[in-house]
């Protein structure tokens, strides 16, 4: 279980939930866990007080992870971060006083003196692992922290014994591995994480990463890890539209380089993937992270062939990085419990209930199916003909294929916990509910129709209509709409069947990356154009920047994406009118026309609780949750996570 940051490390008062939260995934099966970046002292900071592992007495905090890792029969390697310019806090330090393009901190640039102080740091730090009853350290050498600020010639431009030819450069890793190495001892596992894939300008090329790898073997490692990309990197290493396992063939390209065994990383979320990955020889050992954020029992289901009960993570970041990049605790989409192990609970009921949720959307599956496992006699009826309400739309934006894979775990879970399922059955009268002990509706939302003089016209179509395969959209469109799905409607127009979001190779080419990882920073073009077939214009009325809501850690990627297939976006709009001219807009005053085939609505909606008055007409009070709750703002993560905890007490 590979390194996340979780925001559980950097208060003393929820270590004791850190320690649940690995406890719970060392029972699951997982063979080796790292934790989340701990900085060896407050220069490497993350933020300000963030996780940090300097003194004697911080050691007994730690002691609260190892022992209830151990006690599960897990084993677990704590890594130490230096930020390096990548702190976001007044004390940062590099190579040079370069800034980074991600923290508004400008670093000091470090002496000798300063250099040596960090690598003691290091040293000191595993020593204090060790102490605190970890079984080994990882090094992060990788996305562009301190240590990558020294190896690359984009931040360092000095000209010293810390700087200069690509030796020097790289002194500081060789120094605190085998510093590292000193200061626990050889029965320790060391691990280091080495940027094999920087995709950064002036990043360093093959013959540098092969260097590197062989200098922090020599110096004494135990393992070495995938590193993809540097933070300040534009090009997406982790996301929904990364296909599965696109980077494991950069760990096999450095298999022959050195001996010791290599762990490969990124976009590995299913058994298949990394079983695929260890037979081809690519790597000797694979590294998941945010999959055990979605299913603590991930290994042990594997174990067992049971990978059809796995909850997969679907890569959408949602409540992962983006709460960490918010300063929340991280927790995942698919599964509210990560990270809140001693407050969620899932207990089987001593008062069971007849239960019928209505609404088999991502609320109603995680209402219906936490109820059924809890031991309540459960219906869950909906009128599609298929369980999953809009995931079953999401699922065909490109880059979202992942939402099938929560389908199908909720249909598993489904047959697994009993839950009585009518589909094709629209509840139009609330009568038939009534017998039941508890009414959830999870009905979710109607498509807002907003007031434009025109919006009859034969021209305009929802994004229900554009997803459910009910028209046939012409080659000039206008979004009205740039939330969360007016950028996937136009992300699924503009995208000409491509398959980058399933096929590394595409992938590749549509990023400007380097399929041979011979290039500086492995990347061939910094700035790709695919330019759509269809013309695409989105619009929206603020005049905030075009996709400004959309999530921390994958906006910028579908900002980037729309513009690389020359999507138009405009903002600040009005709209006057819709006619068989196009779509009437005014723009900073000026009056334009847009002649578009199309006007495809995404305005948000309402939420859809028609049920609601007549049951409680009847006297029976329902619990409403997701969409049919408040659409404003409403996304998956507060659908699972409402139905979830609701299910919990009932
Ligand atoms: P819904 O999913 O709307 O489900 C409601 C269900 O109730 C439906 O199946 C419907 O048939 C049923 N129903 C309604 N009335 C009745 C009745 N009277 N009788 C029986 N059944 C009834 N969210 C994210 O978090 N991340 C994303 O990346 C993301 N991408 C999206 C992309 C698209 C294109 C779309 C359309 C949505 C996306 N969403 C995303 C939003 C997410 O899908 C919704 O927030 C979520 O589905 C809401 O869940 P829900 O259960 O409240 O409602
Ligand atoms: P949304 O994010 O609320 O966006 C609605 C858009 O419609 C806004 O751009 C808004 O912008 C515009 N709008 C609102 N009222 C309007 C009106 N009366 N006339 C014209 N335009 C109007 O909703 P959504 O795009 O429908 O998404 C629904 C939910 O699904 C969101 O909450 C989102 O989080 C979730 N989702 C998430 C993702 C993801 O990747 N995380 C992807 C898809 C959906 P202006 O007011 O500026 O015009
Ligand atoms: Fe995966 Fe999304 Fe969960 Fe993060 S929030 S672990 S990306 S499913």
């Amino acid at each position: 279980m590979g390194s996340m940051h979780t925001g559980l490390e950097d208060r003393r008062q929820d270590y004791p939930k850190l320690a649940a939260y690995f406890a719970e995934r060392a029972a699951g099966g997982a063979g080796l866990m790292v934790t989340g970046g701990i900085a060896p002292n407050i220069r490497g900071w993350l933020g300000p007080f963030s996780g940090m592992l300097n003194s004697r007495w911080q050691v007994g905090r730690h002691k609260l992870v190892t022992s209830a890792v151990h006690e599960e029969g897990g084993k677990i390697c704590m890594q130490i971060l230096h930020s390096g310019r990548y702190g976001y806090h007044p004390f940062v330090v590099s190579s040079t006083d370069k800034k980074s393009p991600i923290s508004r901190f400008q670093p000091k640039q470090l002496s000798s003196g300063g250099v040596e102080a960090q690598i003691k740091a290091f040293a000191r730090c595993a020593a204090l692992a060790r102490d605190a009853g970890y079984d080994g350290v990882e090094i992060m050498g990788s996305e562009g922290y301190l240590i990558n600020q020294f190896l690359s010639g984009r931040v360092n431009t000095r000209d010293d014994k810390w700087g200069g030819d690509v030796a020097r450069r790289l002194r500081l890793a060789e120094e605190i591995v085998s510093r590292v190495r000193a200061a626990v001892g050889p029965d320790f596992i060391v691990i280091y994480r080495l940027s094999m894939l920087e995709l950064v300008e002036q990043g360093s090329d093959w013959e540098a990463v092969v260097a590197q790898a062989r200098a922090v073997e020599a110096a004494g490692v135990t393992l070495i890890t995938t590193g993809i990309g540097w933070h300040e990197a534009r090009i997406p290493t982790i996301a929904a539209m990364v296909p599965r396992g696109a980077f494991a063939s950069v760990t096999g390209k450095l298999k022959s380089e050195v001996s010791v065994p290599l762990v490969a990383t990124n976009r590995i979320n299913t058994i298949d993937v990394a079983e695929k990955i260890i037979t081809s020889g690519d790597a000797d050992m694979v590294s998941m992270a945010r999959p055990f954020l979605a299913d603590s029992q991930f290994a042990l289901k594997a174990m067992e062939g049971r990978a059809d009960e796995i909850n997969t993570c679907i890569a959408c970041n949602q409540a992962c990085l983006d709460h960490v990049f918010q300063k929340k605790t991280a927790s995942c989409l698919v599964n509210p419990r990560a990270c809140h192990e001693t407050e969620l609970l899932i207990e089987p009921t001593t008062n069971k209930k007849s239960v019928c949720v209505v609404g088999a959307g991502p609320a109603g599956l995680a209402a219906a199916t936490t109820a059924a496992k809890r031991g309540h006699s459960v219906t869950l009826i909906d009128g599609a003909s298929e369980i999953g309400g809009q995931f079953n739309m999401a699922k065909q934006v490109p880059g979202k294929e992942e939402f099938n894979e929560t389908l199908r775990y909720f249909q598993k879970q489904i047959e697994l916990t009993g839950v009585q399922l009518k589909l094709n059955h629209r509840i139009g009268n609330a009568d038939e509910l009534k017998a039941f002990d508890e009414v959830v509706l999870a009905t979710g939302v109607a498509p807002r129709t907003p007031p434009i003089e025109g919006i009859e016209h034969s021209k305009v179509l929802s994004y229900v209509d554009v997803l459910r395969g009910r028209a046939n959209v012409g080659s000039r469109v206008a979004i009205i709409g740039a939330g969360g799905i007016g950028f996937d409607i136009a992300e699924y127009l503009s995208h000409d069947g491509n398959d980058a979001s399933v096929n590394p190779i595409t992938f590749m080419k549509e990023w400007g990356i380097d399929a041979s990882f011979e290039r500086e920073g492995g990347v061939t073009d910094f700035n790709p154009k695919h330019q759509a077939e269809r013309e695409v214009t989105l619009l929206q009325r603020k005049q905030s920047k075009v996709g400004k809501n959309l999530g921390k850690s994958t906006g910028w990627i579908h900002r980037r994406s729309l513009t690389m297939r020359g999507v138009n976006m405009i903002k600040g709009c009005e709209y006057r009118r819709i006619d068989d001219e196009g779509l009437h807009i005014t723009v900073e005053g000026e009056e334009r026309v847009l002649d578009v085939d199309h006007v495809i609505i995404c305005a948000g909606q309402d939420p859809l609780r028609e049920l609601q008055e007549p049951l409680q007409q009847l006297g029976v009070s329902a619990h409403l949750i997701g969409g049919a709750d408040v659409a404003a703002e409403l996304d998956a993560k507060r659908a699972i996570d409402q139905g979830t905890r609701l299910a919990a007490v009932l």
